[in-house]
């Protein structure tokens, strides 16, 4: 995309999104949560669909001219239904957190308890942080991970469930690399008659293409971001079944938003119809296969894994055995120095704090879809290590952004 008529009008504007465009080009994007979409997805995000209110659902609107909305809106539905085998689709929340938004105001209300996974043990802050809308409206208990493991531990999660006696139990997470046993938390929801929300915002191409068991079926309810495996463009998504699905649309629109981001939507139907070409599969078994290599490697380099490896598209690395004067923080702003663009990240038993904690987070999806395989990605561990071996050594710094910059150059990425 040029911008050409953006610069026409406004330089400044032109200027940021040139230079974004650049940056993604010229930089490794390992924050886990990103992806880059195709310039089809983009273009469709940057329609004429901006301009239309289409509040209401597809034949059901509460403004007239929606034919095209409805068909965009309708092929978004279908291709999700194809992708994940839902019943029930909305395609409608403008982000992640609005998706869950939507499945709280569906069946809970203000002062229901939620048991979900604590922020520092990989949970998110719409689960129910205190900062977040969801900390302030539910009474929020959290879960953690096993402390020796790093891993779920799914029998104190029903027995703190018998004692909490919640309302909802939220499952689904930010920064958790290992395979998540969706009907073991079924089990303790059911136990104790609470409704089971599965968040699979960093998993949804994952679980689309097979390489994560799925919740849907399984759990009451299924959210998602459409932006991070799935490369749908930004925006959110629900799963549920035909019984809930009225609750679900009402609590959407017109409980939490108004006119849906009918750009976006159609954003979404481009993306989902990528995803449903059979070549989706092999992007995202690369997606695993990668964050494997890239976890052995930092292994080989003496760093610690958070659960001892991963199942998914992302690695955890507790840097406080291997490198215990270099902070995540640190981390991420060397290695944001030389191109490799990640997150410092608190790890289960954080010592530090969520601005200063002690792990970094490194994710395959993007990286993968500008086509590296397994050499680039043991390459890319070398790199990182490098880096945090010899933290504040310019020299090395202007060494590996060169190896950087090659390896952006071999697999470009937007013209
Ligand atoms: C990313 C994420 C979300 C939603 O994020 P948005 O930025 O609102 O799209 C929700 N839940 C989890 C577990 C996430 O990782």
């Amino acid at each position: 995309m040029s911008y050409d008529r953006v610069r026409a009008v406004d330089e400044d504007v032109a200027d940021a999104l040139t230079g974004e465009r650049e940056r993604q080009n010229d930089t490794l994007a390992m924050i886990a949560s990103e992806n880059h979409v195709s310039e089809a997805v983009l273009e469709a995000q940057g329609s004429e669909l901006t301009n239309k209110y289409a509040e209401g659902y597809p034949g059901e609107r509460y403004y007239g001219g929606c034919e095209y909305a409805d068909d965009v809106e309708e092929l978004a539905i279908e291709r999700a239904k194809e992708l994940w085998g839902a019943e029930h689709v909305n395609v409608q929340p403008h982000s992640g957190s609005s998706a869950n938004m939507g499945v709280y105001f569906s069946v809970l209300e203000p002062g229901d308890k939620i048991l979900s996974l604590d922020l520092t043990h990989g949970g998110h802050l719409s689960h129910g942080h205190s900062v977040n809308f969801a900390g302030k409206l539910y009474d929020v208990t959290h879960y953690e991970v096993d402390p020796e493991t790093g891993r779920l531990d799914y029998e104190a999660l029903a027995r703190q469930a018998e004692e909490v006696e919640p309302d909802m139990i939220v499952s689904g997470f930010s920064a958790y690399p290992r395979t998540v046993d969706w009907e073991a938390i079924q089990e303790a929801a059911d136990a104790v008659g609470a409704y089971h929300m599965a968040d699979i915002a960093h998993i949804t191409g994952l679980v689309a293409a097979g390489e994560h068991p799925s919740p849907v079926g399984v759990a009451d309810f299924v959210t998602g971001s459409t932006h991070k495996t799935i490369r749908a463009g930004r925006g959110g998504i629900i799963m549920c079944d035909e019984e809930h699905a009225d609750a679900v649309d009402t609590a959407v629109f017109p409980g939490a938003q108004g006119g849906p981001l009918m750009h976006n939507v159609a954003g979404k139907a481009v993306g989902f119809g990528e995803a449903l070409d059979p070549e989706f599969k092999e992007y995202a078994a690369q997606v695993v296969t990668n964050a494997e290599v890239l976890g052995e490697t930092l292994e080989e380099h003496g760093f610690s894994l958070v659960s001892g490896g991963t199942d998914t598209h992302l690695v955890l690395a507790d840097l406080r055995e291997s490198h215990p004067d270099v902070t995540g923080g640190e981390a991420e702003e060397a290695l944001e120095e030389v191109g490799i663009v990640l997150n410092g990240n608190t790890v289960p038993g954080e010592t530090r704090s969520a601005f200063n904690p002690s792990g970094i987070r490194a994710g395959t999806p993007a990286l993968t879809t500008r086509g590296f395989e397994e050499a680039e990605m043991r390459e890319v561990g070398d790199l990182i290590a490098r880096v945090i071996d010899n933290l504040g050594d310019e020299e090395v710094y202007a060494e590996v952004a060169a190896d950087v910059q090659e390896l952006c150059d071999d697999h470009p990425l937007y013209e």
